[in-house]
């Protein structure tokens, strides 16, 4: 049997591979502390768990879905851009339901990657924007992401012979792993550029819903022009704690939903649709709902950022996403560190440079771990130094 040469050229997924070092660890009875994967710890709020059971007991909902999502889905969506970011999408043209981002992230590739064809991807991103170009032949530009630069990917000094063969860029702002933040401006220059290269500009906003201290994440897609260049895609894992359930969906650019919709419907057979009736009672709930989660993962931020401080480590405080972006002490690589610490402290941090070479020198520490065990963690980081 002989494997495809795309399988041998993909790194080992991040997560796979720190799971397979734990396993280990807690195969011999150690106790194992994760702030590596970012994967809510709270349960899904019971409204949504409700209407889950309501919706599991419809006979329809038990045949196949509609591939782009079930009107009163796609409606939903649409309704909820309207509400929370002033965002007019078509609900038939201009959304289309996923089954998680990640899903709609790698069919992207095959809508608009050519075997040869450049993706520009943010220097320390979400691991798929790579994987993604693997799977199909394409190749991927790094836009350099610096502390100096905010964690903003620079694409503008992307080499002219790169932006000649590219097709698409990701963004992703709040961004995972830095945490940093756009402003307006930074969405314009990136539109004018997705413009004048004829680009697809992908946003990924997972954590559109996660923001501290009374900062409200924005759409790209509120920016003049946006809709002309861009896609962006709203999850509803981080916000209503369902990773596990698998729904998300994107919208804007009709070009580009329908060359999503079009692989998608090639290759699976959409979201079920009482998983779609479930998140539809999760974009209804009440915002004290999401204010009570941003207040949950800001305490924890405080504390961590608190424990930080007193050993010396350093981080921006972030303002949103469920990440601290920390840098890792003076003679230590960021895998080296995420190592030692992996060893001597049982903490499973993930390295930096795992998610791309931007991230070289900082660790990411995840919040979505309950306060003692947070707390815990960094003591005996600190036991380590
Ligand atoms: C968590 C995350 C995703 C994946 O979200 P799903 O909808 O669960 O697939 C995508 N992008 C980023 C940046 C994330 O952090």
């Amino acid at each position: 049997m002989r494997t495809a040469d795309r399988i041998a050229s993909l790194p080992p997924y991040l997560f796979a591979e720190i799971d397979r070092k734990a396993g280990l660890k807690r195969a011999q009875g150690i106790d194992v502390i994760s702030l590596g994967i970012g994967d809510p710890d709270r349960p899904t709020p019971e409204r949504i768990v409700e209407a889950m059971g309501r919706a599991i007991h419809v006979p329809r909902n038990h045949q196949y879905p509609s591939y782009a999502g079930a009107p009163s889905y796609r409606k939903a969506c649409s309704e909820w851009m309207q509400r929370r970011f002033g965002v007019d999408v078509d609900p038939d043209t201009e959304t289309l339901a996923l089954i998680g981002s990640k899903e709609g992230i790698a069919h992207l590739f095959v809508a608009f990657v050519d075997p040869g064809d450049v993706t520009l991807v943010p220097g320390a991103g979400y691991p798929v924007y790579y994987t993604g170009g693997v799977m199909v032949g394409g190749e991927t530009y790094w836009m350099p992401m610096t502390e100096e630069n905010g964690f903003l990917a620079d694409f503008e000094s992307t080499p002219a012979d790169v932006l000649g063969r590219a097709k698409m860029m990701f963004l992703s702002y709040p961004n995972n792993p830095t945490s940093a933040i756009a402003n307006e401006a930074y969405f314009d220059r990136a539109i004018a550029f997705a413009r004048e290269h004829d680009l697809l500009l992908v946003h990924d906003n997972a954590y559109s819903e996660i923001g501290y201290d009374g900062y409200r994440p924005p759409s790209l897609l509120e920016r003049p022009g946006a809709r002309d260049v861009a896609i962006e895609l709203f999850s509803c894992s981080k916000a209503y704690n369902m990773t596990g359930w698998r729904v998300a969906f994107a919208c804007g650019n009709a070009k580009a939903i329908k060359a999503l919709s079009t692989v998608k419907s090639n290759i699976d057979s959409g979201v079920f649709t009482a998983v779609q009736d479930a998140a539809i009672e999760a974009f209804a709930g009440p915002p004290s709902e999401i204010d009570e989660l941003c207040a949950m993962y800001q305490r924890r931020r405080d504390l961590v950022m608190e424990a930080l401080g007193k050993i010396g480590i350093q981080a921006a405080m972030p303002k949103a996403t469920i990440y601290i972006w920390a840098k890792v002490p003076e003679g230590y690589t960021s895998a080296s560190f995420a190592e030692k610490i992996l060893e001597e402290a049982d903490v499973i941090v993930p390295a930096g440079s795992a998610y791309g070479p931007s991230g070289e020198g900082f660790i990411r520490i995840s919040l979505t771990t309950p306060d003692e065990r947070l707390e815990e963690a960094v003591a005996r980081i600190e036991a380590s130094l």
